[in-house]
């Protein structure tokens, strides 16, 4: 057991040749990758700056620490007040300004929701993985991977929910697939061989499953729609692909490891995967909500579905 240190100057390494002076708390202090224990050893291209052997109080504490976890942290806490604040702004501002349903609120809210919960199961995660007892850290990793299904039915919900406003039944058949989905990952994750190392493809496996299935229902609704020359097609298409396109990136992101595959120990603290993974899920989550907005407002505004190019199509 490491001994405990007195607040005192820990000199980190940022960028490749620069040591910055970091003060750290009693009972704090950081370590290299080969003196953490094996269940924190995910990234060997990350050498320094490690929470370990903490107790809850001192994890807590650690936020306020500079730690290879730091970024992390804090840009999911950032985000989770993004979202707290888009939510009390869409329920005062522009729910009521497009005369919204008491339905649009609801999605919105869930939507919303969702997004908080996967920012809030994310910052836990990378506050509590370093706790000193391997069963509650394993306990925030299981959350931290429920948080990213809650959050991208956070982004199918609203989507399908406007995607096919005029349609009920393809409505609920895609609301009713992706919740089954949701729930069998969900049950998935309770088998006990889902968070070791070997089982690490297949949850990478399962988790883009989940997401591209979106690309079913988003062609059903192009088809539907009548095609990419139609106007509400060219109004929202590009927005669904530009979020697509920075999911990938931010799954590649997450599991090539790069860039500190290329620069290992130069990023410990600023630049790593995690954290350009962690940017672009908030980001991803952002244009999602942005989108959503446009189209709640022209679902509101013909709120008469005859008009709709999918009534006559409806089953
Ligand atoms: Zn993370």
């Amino acid at each position: 057991m490491p001994h405990k240190i007195l607040k005192s100057a820990h000199y980190i390494e940022l960028g490749s040749y620069q040591y910055w002076p970091v003060l750290v708390p009693r009972g704090i202090r950081l370590y290299t990758y080969e003196q953490i224990p094996l269940f924190l050893r995910e990234n060997p291209y990350i050498t320094d700056g490690y929470r370990a052997y903490l107790p809850s109080r001192l994890c807590i504490k650690s936020l306020f620490i500079l730690s290879n976890e730091t970024v992390n942290i804090w840009s999911h806490l950032l985000g989770f007040f993004l979202f707290f604040s888009l939510g009390l702004y869409d329920m005062t501002t522009v729910l009521p300004a497009s005369g919204a349903s008491r339905e649009d609120y609801v999605i919105y809210s869930i939507g919303l929701f969702c997004f908080q919960v996967c920012m809030l199961c994310s910052v836990g995660y990378h506050l509590f993985s370093c706790h000193r007892s391997e069963k509650t850290s394993r306990r925030w990793v299981a959350l931290d991977y429920t948080g990213i299904s809650i959050g991208i039915l956070g982004c199918y919900v609203p989507g399908v929910f406007y995607a096919f406003y005029c349609n009920n039944y393809w409505r609920q058949v895609y609301l009713i697939t992706v919740l089954a989905m949701i729930l069998a990952v969900f049950f998935a994750q309770i088998h006990p061989n889902y968070l070791t190392k070997q089982w690490r493809r297949l949850r990478s496996a399962i988790f883009c499953s989940v997401a591209a299935y979106g690309v079913i229902p988003t062609i059903h609704w192009v088809w539907l729609s009548g095609g990419f020359g139609a106007e509400l097609i060219q109004a929202f298409i590009p927005r669904v692909l530009m979020v697509y396109l920075i999911a990938a990136a931010a799954f590649v992101f997450y599991i090539s490891k790069v860039p500190e595959r290329y620069f290992p120990g130069q990023l410990n603290y600023l630049g790593s995967s995690h954290q350009l993974w962690h940017v672009l899920v908030v980001l991803v989550f952002y244009c999602w909500h942005q989108s959503i907005v446009p189209a709640q407002t022209t679902c509101s505004s013909s709120k008469d579905c005859r008009a709709s190019p999918l009534w006559d199509l409806r089953l």
